[in-house]
């Protein structure tokens, strides 16, 4: 069969944070829906090489992949929606392809010539663009552009897309995602800021061949006919999404209106039936649970609000939503401040009301006491507790301060001068630091887990009889400081097991609680695996302990 090589950009238009990401993922899954091979791609303006030097709680979570790039959060969604993995070809910011084209002048590459930002900054977004369709042997490959369309930021990306429609018009589709205000004194969805925002894609020469109407409500006829008329687009090719509960109902709401076959007709290939069967059953079980599970979420509070903050650990929080699918409940999450346990003795208390606490990676001193605190009340109390990163190196400290008695146990990270550093760092770590080499040096991406057989995890990763996990798991890794295997043996008597070791390094990356219904921290961050429809089955038993 012939090779076929589609590509669709995805831009957007008014304000960003509308959908862009779960529009692209949503059509990746719809495709794939359709039995095409699929892959996705996130173009991020920001000079930084990488998502890992910005600050989660502006940029939102920093999502890690199997080969340890640290990316945008939106490629977390693309994994989610396409349940596959992706990796460092699906993810470029400005700073990554300036990097390249400039390596690549210093190497004579260029062979005497001018080096220019155009044609050579675009040149290398195609390349980048086409070794992703190669590597992952994508029939169809989504590629949002971050920011909206009008900025300086996005332009040589936007660029990229023109020549490539230019070279092959039926190879490219070119779909706005924009924003239809509802204002409250009106209370008429508007479409003059899409019209806007046509005009400025226009301007650089692209056409919008498909647009997404975001917006509070479904776009009605008088509308979508305005759409038609001053956004030169036919009337079906404006395709209406409005606000759902979940974004897991997007592929449903978009398909509805077929937009997999019109976008398949404007890339000149035979339309074809969707099976969205897995998505309708997906949608039935987000329906299905009854009983609330209330999960406590420790962590430092983020000035900023509680938008940011769930931006901020997008994956954790889908994850503990795939948990309790899996097990028919629903779930609230709190977000529960720790400092407020280091200020007020009686605080603590407040977390008898939960089923479950989990407290998610992190960084610094913030509030790191708190933490502790409650980590010991679920260890106490007998309260279900899931670590990550940061919660497991905590929950070890917290329990050879607390049971095996040596009250200045620590990680090095805020105090480098305990005498009983539980939580340390190696020496290469160490230098990275010393040397200011923060970027892309920590621990990162996917490495293997040997799992102790008969404790929880192992029977967490065994429970499914047809897809059993073996001895052996592969988990995704961010974080600098590592358990001091100097403290297992004493930790492992008195109850603390370590369940969890990288066979090549012998560091600890699961310890589980002997004698307490679900106490489990792990060094990696299992939340980046977790799939809606492939619940990650730590968080799966995570919210089985707590539902009982
Ligand atoms: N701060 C810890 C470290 O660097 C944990 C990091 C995390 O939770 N991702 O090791």
């Amino acid at each position: 069969m012939k090779k076929i090589r589609k590509y669709i950009f995805v831009v957007g238009g008014v304000l960003s944070g509308v959908g862009k990401g779960v529009t692209s993922a949503s059509l990746g899954a719809i495709f794939k829906a359709k039995g095409f091979s699929v892959t996705a791609l996130k173009a991020d303006p920001y000079i930084n090489v990488d998502a890992g030097t910005m600050n989660p709680v502006e940029h939102g979570e920093v999502f890690v992949t199997d080969d340890g790039d640290e990316t945008d959060q939106d490629m977390g969604n693309y994994e989610r929606f396409l349940d596959e993995d992706l990796n460092s070809e699906n993810y470029m910011t400005t700073g990554r392809v300036y990097t390249s084209v400039i390596e690549n002048e210093r190497a004579m590459k260029y062979k005497g010539r001018c080096v220019q930002v155009v044609p050579h900054i675009p040149e290398e977004i195609i390349r980048r663009i086409k070794t992703a369709a190669e590597l992952h042997k994508a029939d169809i490959s989504t590629i949002e552009i971050g920011g909206t369309v009008g900025e300086y930021e996005n332009i040589l990306f936007l660029e990229a897309a023109r020549k490539m429609k230019l070279e092959k018009p039926d190879d490219v589709a070119i779909i706005l995602v924009s924003y239809m205000p509802v204002p409250g004194h009106l209370g008429e969805m508007k479409t003059k800021p899409t019209q806007h925002a046509v005009r400025e894609l226009n301007s650089v020469g692209l056409n919008a061949d498909i647009i997404v109407a975001r917006g509070p409500f479904v776009l009605d006829k008088p509308r979508r006919e305005k759409l038609a008329v001053f956004c030169n687009i036919s009337k079906d090719n404006c395709i209406s999404a409005p606000d759902v509960k979940s974004i897991y109902q997007i592929p449903l709401v978009l398909e509805e209106q077929e937009v997999g076959n019109k976008l398949l007709k404007i890339l000149n290939i035979k339309s074809r039936k969707t099976n969205l069967l897995a998505w309708n059953n997906l949608y039935k079980k987000i329906q299905n649970g009854k009983k609330i599970i209330k999960i406590a979420v420790v962590g430092k509070y983020f000035s900023t609000g509680s938008y940011t903050l769930s931006d901020s650990y997008i994956s954790v929080i889908e994850a503990v939503k795939h948990g309790a699918w899996a097990n028919n409940v629903k779930v609230e999450m709190d977000w529960v401040d720790s400092e407020e346990f280091e200020k007020n003795k009686n605080k603590i208390k407040e977390l008898k009301k939960y089923n479950g606490i989990l407290v998610p990676g992190g960084f610094g001193t913030r509030g790191v006491e708190g933490i502790i605190k409650a980590i010991q009340f679920a260890r106490e109390n007998k309260i279900p507790y899931l670590g990550l990163c940061y919660g497991m190196q905590l929950a070890t400290i917290e329990f050879v301060r607390d049971v095996l008695n040596k009250k200045d146990a620590h990680t090095v990270e805020v105090n480098p001068e305990t005498k009983n550093p539980v939580i340390h760092i190696n020496p290469k770590q160490a230098e990275n630091v010393r040397q200011n080499r923060y970027g892309g040096t920590m621990r990162l991406g996917a490495y293997d887990c040997v799992l102790k057989p008969g404790t929880k995890v192992f029977n967490a990763y065994n429970i499914e009889k047809d897809l059993p996990a073996g001895r052996q798991v592969s988990e995704r890794h961010r974080h600098r400081y590592e358990f001091n295997n100097d403290y297992q043996d004493a930790m492992e008597k008195a109850g603390l097991q370590v369940v969890g070791i990288n066979p090549e390094s012998g560091l600890v990356e699961i310890v589980e609680l002997k004698n307490h219904p679900f106490f489990v921290g792990t060094q990696f961050h299992p939340e980046f695996k977790s799939r809606p429809m492939r619940p990650h089955p730590l968080f799966r038993e995570f919210i089985k302990a707590a539902a009982k």
